[in-house]
């Protein structure tokens, strides 16, 4: 109960109006054509360690979020970015991606011989999407599907490339990418990397 007295000429009711009007822009936002509330899509790895929002100091309803293995601009992500981006008003994509990711753990043939075990052998008739059968890898390099990683710091920044240039998503588009540190629990800006430079002797 709130102890503030009712305003003179304020009615209660009208609080209790704005009440459900907030709660039908909730329920409603999509066919109003309200958008996130801070306009933002985040793509990120799907690792259970990553808070994402957390870590960017996200509520809910502040942003979409699109996680998957290793944070990779897929042509699921850009799917999903070029609808956010030209119809519900998204202006800003963060990639975060982060250290000590599976992603890294395993060589090339490592993975694809092990997911072409799984396929009984060969790859090359595999569909990709459930609902679209004739969507196969064919002859494309499994490896370059899957998309390992060496350098995170490196591939983040490649993520944000991706995105930026890509001719389905606005030219206005802000994207930006970020590092999460398992170790740390900080966010950094690819390519500095703050602890091995203040642990590593100056030339
Ligand atoms: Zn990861």
């Amino acid at each position: 109960m709130s102890n503030e007295p009712t305003r003179q000429g304020d009615h209660h009711y009208k609080r209790v109006n704005e009440r459900i009007d907030g709660r039908d822009d909730w329920a409603r936002r999509r066919r109003k054509g309200i958008p996130t509330n801070e306009r933002l899509l985040v793509v990120a790895c799907m690792d259970e360690r990553i808070p994402v929002e957390e870590a960017l100091g996200l509520e809910l309803g502040d942003a979409q979020v699109f996680r998957n293995a290793g944070g990779k601009v897929t042509d699921d992500v850009i799917r999903s970015a070029a609808l956010t981006t030209n119809f519900f008003d998204t202006e800003e994509i963060i990639v975060v991606n982060h250290t000590d990711c599976g992603m890294m753990s395993a060589p090339d043939e490592d993975v694809v011989a092990g997911l072409e075990a799984q396929a009984g052998g060969s790859l090359d008739g595999v569909s990709l999407d459930p609902s679209l059968l004739e969507l196969n890898i064919g002859d494309a390099d499994v490896a370059d599907w899957v998309r390992m990683t060496d350098d995170i710091d490196e591939a983040c920044a490649a993520q944000v490339a991706l995105l930026e240039q890509h001719e389905l998503v606005p030219d206005d588009v802000t994207v930006t990418g970020y590092v999460y540190e398992v170790e740390s629990g900080e966010l950094r800006r690819p390519g500095e990397r703050l602890a091995e430079e203040i642990s590593e002797r100056r030339d």
